[in-house]
């Protein structure tokens, strides 16, 4: 028998084409928000805009400067605009940095936030919210961050391009990994995270040969909310520490790492995870899932290595010595050597070796 513990958080979704602009205000009406602040980076300020005008007069405004990793001054500001608006919600229409600012919004002000959101990574399923100052990222958890509504819109998703599509795809996908290795996974996040990787490694390549697949789109933002769910629902290890770190200290891009990492990450946790392997080879219908995972990647052109994403090779001990300085779950205990191994494969980006 599987002991486990399981919590079921008060969250509603919708996933429908057209619904950012159909069903946000029916959302709106059902949380009983009258006075929404709709927030965005400036890249998606036109369909912030849409869904403004879908809102009416439930809105109160727009605010399109959210940026990644949310700097402290951005969220500042963003917080200062719900406060002299007399906002009684925020809608966040994005990616994971439009979300990020509206969970800074809901954390300092106590409003209710609401997601639409137009990339795979996941955040909108989570409680964990993240900060940057003084060019440290914070992270932390807190139920009140988490949004009340999810807004899945395939037809969001058309515009996004065919790299970030794979890599923010995934980066969903290690959500899932690791939640199937995390020390709080249950059963039913257990099998969420395997339907996640199946739906997003399915659609993965049918959208790179048709980025304006809609079929294939829903598919992937299906995968997406199971992989974020299972993230939302755990306590992730080794593979999201070594990509806190490399975005954090290197500046490394979020997606594009997660991409790069999660073979060599798998690879070495794998012996110690003959469960999660199993259920990630059935989802991936393969025995040798870090291999697997990185011909996947390489056939849908992803970046390679973390020599590719510009790391040098003195960073290497630098970030191996930060992922190490706290500790953490992981199946495989964490140390100093075991990760410079898998940072300096990862750097490398050689086909994974595993025996499992
Ligand atoms: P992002 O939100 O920064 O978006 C990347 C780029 O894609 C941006 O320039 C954005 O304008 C553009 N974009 C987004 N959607 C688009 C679309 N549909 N069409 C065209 N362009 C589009 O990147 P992301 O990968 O979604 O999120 C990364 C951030 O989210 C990081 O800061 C990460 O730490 C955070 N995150 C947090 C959690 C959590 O649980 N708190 C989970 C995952 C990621």
């Amino acid at each position: 028998m599987r002991e486990f513990v399981h919590e079921t958080r008060p969250v509603r979704v919708v996933l429908r084409a057209g619904a950012a602009g159909a069903a946000t205000p029916q959302e709106a009406q059902h949380l009983g928000l009258r006075r929404l602040l709709v927030v965005s980076g400036p890249r998606g300020a036109e369909t912030a805009r849409a869904v403004a005008d879908a809102l009416g007069d439930a809105c109160v405004g727009v605010h399109a400067e959210a940026r990644m990793h949310v700097p402290a001054e951005v969220a500042e500001r963003a917080v200062d605009v719900a406060r002299s608006l007399g906002a009684d919600g925020c809608v966040a229409v994005g990616g994971g940095s439009a979300i990020g600012l509206g969970k800074m919004i809901a954390l300092r002000t106590g409003l209710t936030l609401i997601a639409v959101p137009s990339t795979y990574s996941g955040s909108e399923m989570t409680p964990v919210w993240g900060l940057t100052e003084n060019g440290a990222k914070r992270t932390g958890r807190d139920p009140s961050v988490l949004p009340r509504s999810v807004v899945y819109d395939p037809e969001l998703t058309l515009s996004l391009p065919v790299g970030l599509t794979v890599t923010s795809g995934i980066n969903a996908v290690a959500h899932a990994a690791e939640a199937l290795y995390a020390p709080d996974v249950s059963p039913l996040i257990a099998l969420t995270a395997e339907e996640g990787v199946r739906a997003m490694t399915g659609a993965l390549p049918e959208l790179v040969a048709d980025p304006e697949d809609p079929d294939a789109r829903g598919r992937a933002l299906y995968g997406a909310w199971l992989c974020g769910a299972a993230l939302g629902a755990t306590t992730m290890g080794l593979h999201h520490k070594l990509c806190h770190v490399l975005g954090g200290t290197f500046g490394l891009p979020h997606a594009d790492t997660h991409t790069v990492v999660l073979p060599y990450a798998l690879a070495h946790n794998a012996p110690a995870a003959p469960e999660a392997m199993a259920a990630l080879g059935r989802a991936l219908d393969t025995e040798d899932v870090p291999g697997a995972l990185w011909d996947l990647a390489r056939r849908l052109g992803a970046p390679r290595s973390l020599a590719e994403l510009g790391l040098k090779e003195a960073d290497l001990a630098v970030a191996a010595g930060e992922a190490t300085s706290r500790t953490y779950p992981n199946p495989r205990p964490v140390t100093t050597e075991g990760v410079l191994d898998v940072l300096r494969t990862a750097h490398r980006g050689d086909r994974p070796h595993t025996k499992y």
